[in-house]
């Protein structure tokens, strides 16, 4: 089986990249996702959270309030430390679980967004960085709907391009369109498969 982990800043084009890789047969674990799923109502990473940080942070449907949640981290280093602390080993878990799930000769993608930021760049086959200038990325969020001064508020707490390309083994440029992005990511397929590439 190939670990393949997947990063980018914001807006960079990593979430598309990941689609595209799957399309090829890859088996995306959204990071994302699983760090929702670890603290959802009933789970024991919504307690330990709740333990740690008050009930003011759940909802009226007892859900947990991420808005506020985020608020309080943002201010309080000691408190988003706390809540690494509590999540990432079960984002570690869980994640471990369903890259064992990945059948032989399977190519896992592992699509985190913070994967410099968490220090957990080693270890994998293949790093893929996608990067995008940022009035492209700022342009593209814009287009999703997100005003530009949350746009450059969140790229100002994710690590820079420089840092994010010192981890990469495997660099795909999105400064182009759509098609140029998929013919990329089909170029690096050979490496982050590990496919001997073949002469047609
Ligand atoms: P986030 O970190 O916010 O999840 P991301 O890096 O995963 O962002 P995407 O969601 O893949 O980025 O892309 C951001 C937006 O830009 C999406 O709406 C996507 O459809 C669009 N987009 C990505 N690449 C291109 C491209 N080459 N041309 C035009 N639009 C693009």
């Amino acid at each position: 089986m190939r670990r393949i982990a997947l990063t980018g800043g914001i807006g960079s084009g990593k979430s598309t990249v990941a689609d595209l890789l799957a399309r090829r047969g890859a088996i995306v674990i959204d990071a994302d996702q699983i760090a929702r799923e670890v603290v959802a109502v009933g789970t024991p990473g919504l307690t330990a959270v709740i333990n740690r940080f008050g009930r003011d942070l759940l909802a009226a449907d007892g859900s947990l309030d991420r808005p506020a949640l985020a608020r309080l981290v943002f201010a309080d280093r000691a408190a988003l430390a706390d809540l690494n602390a509590i999540v990432h080993p079960l984002v570690g878990a869980r994640s471990a679980e369903l890259m064992a799930r990945v059948p032989d000769g399977g190519v896992a993608v592992y699509d985190v967004p913070l994967l410099v930021e968490n220090g957990t760049v080693s270890g994998w086959d293949e790093v893929v960085v996608v990067q995008a200038p940022m009035a492209l990325r700022l342009s593209r969020l814009r287009g999703r709907g997100l005003p530009e001064d949350e746009a450059r508020n969140r790229m100002a707490r994710q690590a820079g391009d420089e840092q994010r390309r010192q981890a990469a083994t495997i660099l795909v440029d999105n400064d182009g369109t759509l098609e140029e992005l998929a013919a990329r990511v089909d170029a690096a397929w050979p490496q982050i498969s590990g496919e001997t590439p073949t002469s047609a």
